[in-house]
């Protein structure tokens, strides 16, 4: 029998990535101490310990690109590479005395919401345990997505995706195919190809670059922010202030976009100066549609002898042979996937049963949608970390998750103020009002509007991933739970009258 077996917490929070262990940390802050991290990996990092891709690095300034609670005056580059990250985000741990709290290897596989006893029965790969609340901050980005590609099953060499890497696997002069030309793909194109034999690059969509402005941050600078601590919060505060003010650009004014689209162009010429290569790489959609890539090696690696760039996607695997949709094939050793993440469809969703005993998948049939980001209707106690539309295409996700940590930290403390035994579930006109004004607010954006499509639209066409706003504006709106956007409900058995129920058969987006 596993130990902790009918164990009950306060707060059971899922993964310990930047947002899972973002919130160990608050709740430690709020006096908590009675949670658990739950990680189905066996050691904490998430993004950082998983993508360990040649060439893996943030493309927000480290500076940034960090929690405001834990400055690291060491950052080595403005761009820090996933070790250095990874590391971070050990340290974090350790400073904060998180690992007492950690369960590694404990998988979420089920979390069922009791109506009679106001709480979530979870169940890990290590055992069961309920909780009050639960935080799940399972990370947008976390299950690698591969396409379902014919004949793939067959292919006898080499196949993995860039977010499970295998380094045991020596790429040194094969003849690799590379799927996909998102960020991932992006930095692995340059770090592979001086070794590599030959390298196919199966691009659907073209990808907008402009230059990355990475470099060492010196031993001065970084002897100047620990002396005097204001300087890296100074540095983050002016990385921050010029990312608020390109936010207009890209949610009301995406024509502005145009200079920006000139300089990404200019960094394609000075690299590719073969036209019929430069045609395939030109995107044909407003910059900012799809994430925006930083990279001053991409390019000059595509103009190498040993690539190719096939401008169609891959269709068909037939034995060693790569066959793409527009007939091109190549004879390979290894394919390696950059082809993204289950982002819409997170596939925490299908383990999560609500008040109602439907799933969170399909509560969200129709697209997902939360209350401030947050909290689902008939999911009550239930909260997530970087939910539904608060992605960002031009700043850290770190801002977004620590306004989710002060709502997450506010809602602890209505419940506490409510006393007693109590859950807060938000009320799917809340939600439906929430996600309307989102919603509208996404029609002129550059992410809707710029012509293309992008994992930040689901299935529907809809955009459910991204925050049409400042990252300002979002803290704003996560700094207090507003309890009219909840129903408070307290066990059956107790007299005291619950609010009246919405149900939430009527909760779909209504934008
Ligand atoms: C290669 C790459 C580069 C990126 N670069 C940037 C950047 O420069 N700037 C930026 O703002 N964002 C970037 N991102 C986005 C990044 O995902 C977020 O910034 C952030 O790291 C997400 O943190 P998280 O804790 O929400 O999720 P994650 O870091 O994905 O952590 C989720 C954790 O949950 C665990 N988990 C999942 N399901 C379960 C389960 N059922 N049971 C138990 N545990 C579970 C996972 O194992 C994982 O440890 C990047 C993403 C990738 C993939």
């Amino acid at each position: 029998m596993a130990e902790h077996e009918h164990e009950h917490v306060r707060v059971a929070v899922v993964g310990s990535g930047f947002g899972g262990l973002g919130a160990a940390v608050r709740l430690r802050r709020e006096g908590i101490t009675d949670f658990v991290v739950l990680e189905r990996a066996s050691s904490v990092g998430g993004t950082w310990r998983d993508n360990s891709y040649p060439g893996c690095a943030c493309d927000v300034p480290s500076h940034l690109y960090s929690f405001s609670f834990a400055p690291n005056p060491d950052w080595p580059r403005s761009f820090s590479g996933q070790e250095h990250i990874r590391a971070y985000l050990e340290r974090v741990t350790d400073t904060f005395g998180l690992r007492p709290h950690i369960r590694f290897d404990s998988e979420v596989k089920r979390m069922v919401w009791d109506t009679e006893r106001l709480r979530w029965d979870i169940e890990t790969s290590s055992g069961s345990l309920s909780a009050d609340v639960v935080v799940s901050a399972t990370g947008p980005l976390s299950d690698p997505k591969i396409p379902d590609i014919p004949g793939l099953d067959t292919f006898p060499g080499k196949v993995f995706h860039s977010a499970r890497w295998d380094h045991d696997y020596d790429l040194r002069g094969k003849r690799v195919a590379m799927i996909g030309t998102g960020a991932s793909a992006i930095q692995i194109v340059p770090s592979i190809q001086p070794e590599v034999s030959r390298l196919t690059l199966f691009q659907r969509t073209p990808a907008w670059v402009l230059p990355r402005v990475d470099r060492t941050i010196s031993a001065a600078e970084r002897a100047l922010h620990r002396a005097l601590p204001f300087t890296t919060q100074l540095r983050r505060g002016l990385l921050w202030g010029v990312r608020e003010l390109q936010v207009q650009a890209f949610t009301k004014h995406p024509g502005e976009l145009g200079l920006v689209e000139a300089l990404a162009k200019r960094n394609m010429a000075r690299a590719i100066k073969d036209p019929e290569l430069r045609a395939k790489l030109t995107p044909d959609y407003r910059i900012g549609c799809k994430r925006i890539l930083l990279s001053s090696t991409y390019y000059p690696a595509l103009a190498q002898p040993n690539v190719d760039v096939v401008a169609s996607g891959l269709s068909e695997v037939r034995g060693s042979t790569v066959v793409a949709a527009d007939g091109t094939e190549a004879e390979v050793d290894a394919i390696i996937f950059g082809t993204g993440f289950h982002v819409t469809d997170m596939p925490i969703a299908e383990r999560v049963v609500g008040a109602e005993g439907k799933t969170l998948a399909e509560a969200w049939a129709d697209g997902m949608q939360a209350l401030r980001g947050a909290s689902a209707a008939g999911f009550p106690n239930w909260m997530t970390i970087i939910g539904p539309n608060t992605g960002l295409g031009n700043s850290s996700m770190i801002l977004m998750i620590e306004s989710q940590l002060n709502y997450m930290a506010d809602y602890l403390r209505q419940l506490d103020v409510l006393g007693g035994r109590a859950a807060l579930d938000a009320r799917p006109s809340a939600v439906r009002a929430w996600n309307h004004r989102v919603q509208q607010r996404m029609k002129r954006t550059v992410w809707n509007t710029g012509g293309c499509t992008s994992w930040y639209l689901d299935a529907n066409g809809r955009n459910t991933t991204i925050w049409p706003g400042t990252t300002y504006e979002f803290r704003r709106e996560t700094r207090r739970v507003d309890l009219a956007e909840y129903a408070v409900l307290r066990p059956p058995a107790e007299d005291e009258p619950a609010a009246p129920q919405e149900t939430t058969e009527n909760a779909e987006v209504s934008a």
